[in-house]
């Protein structure tokens, strides 16, 4: 019997990093995974890797900043698992910058992407999980949604806007079997960092100096982070609704 044996996940950014990780360590656990993507590739390749390992997952292409995109995803994965019990809202940009020359299609794209995206994952599923009494939902924010960092003004106030989608949706469903909670990633080696990297002085200059601000003295992996989405989106977690839970090598303790 695997942890989550037999659930209907979804999980959006599913083709690389975190969410990749996320959608495969859910499959190992019994897990029925629909992996959604952007890039339809990436995606139909992390669940025919999952397929070949034995495991149950299905891919499709969509855009979650796009309502219409996301209700049909969230469809899709009733109409082919006859449920949904997980949903991972793990998708997401990160477009650093200095604050004052940050184009409004750079605002409009992170907080589309980052806090709508969710919020629409969430409205599309709640309904089928009421009519099922149970649900888990795992939000993937970020340290920079507790604390910021230099060029990421924008991206922080999405993940901010998670943190607070998260409590705000468990309050709201707390007596009504559905929880939802936050992970918050520190620096984990996936290409989402890497523009901000760049910025830094470039990933090598960011790895020699990361002691300065991650403890634990080593980027995270993204398994590190799919093992807490595994154990959040299971019933292990049952009395865990509105957690906000920094998975970050210390970064935030300091
Ligand atoms: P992380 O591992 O930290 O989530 P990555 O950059 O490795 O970061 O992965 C983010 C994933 O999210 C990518 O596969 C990317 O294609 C996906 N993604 C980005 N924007 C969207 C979007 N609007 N809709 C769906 N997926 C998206």
């Amino acid at each position: 019997m695997g942890r989550v044996n037999s659930k209907a996940c979804v999980v959006t950014g599913a083709g690389s990093g975190i969410g990749k990780a996320i959608a495969e360590r859910l499959a190992e656990e019994g897990g029925k995974v629909l992996c959604v993507d952007l890039n339809g590739d990436t995606a139909a390749a992390v669940a025919e890797g999952i397929q070949n390992a034995g495991g149950m997952a299905t891919a499709v292409a969509a855009d979650v900043s796009d309502r219409v995109q996301v209700d049909a995803f969230i469809a899709q994965c009733v109409a082919e698992y006859g449920q949904i019990d997980v949903l991972v809202n793990n998708a997401g940009v990160n477009i650093p910058g200095v604050f004052h020359e940050v184009p409004d299609a750079v605002i409009d794209k992170t907080l589309n992407v980052n806090v709508k995206g969710p919020m629409y994952g969430c409205r599309a599923a709640i309904p089928h999980m009421l009519k099922s009494g149970k649900g888990s939902i795992v939000n993937i924010s970020s340290v920079n949604g507790l604390v910021s960092e230099p060029f990421l003004a924008v991206y922080s106030a999405s993940k901010g806007a998670v943190v607070m989608l998260t409590r705000g949706i468990a309050l709201d469903y707390a007596k009504q079997g559905i929880r939802c909670n936050a992970i918050c990633p520190g620096w984990v080696d996936t290409p989402i960092n890497y523009a901000h990297a760049e910025m830094l002085g470039g990933l090598q200059k960011v790895y020699d100096s990361i002691d300065s601000f991650q403890p634990i003295g080593r980027p995270g992996e993204p398994r590190e982070i799919a093992h807490l989405a595994l154990f959040l989106a299971s019933d292990e977690a049952s009395f865990l609704t509105g957690s906000i839970i920094a998975a970050d090598g210390g970064m935030t303790a300091q």
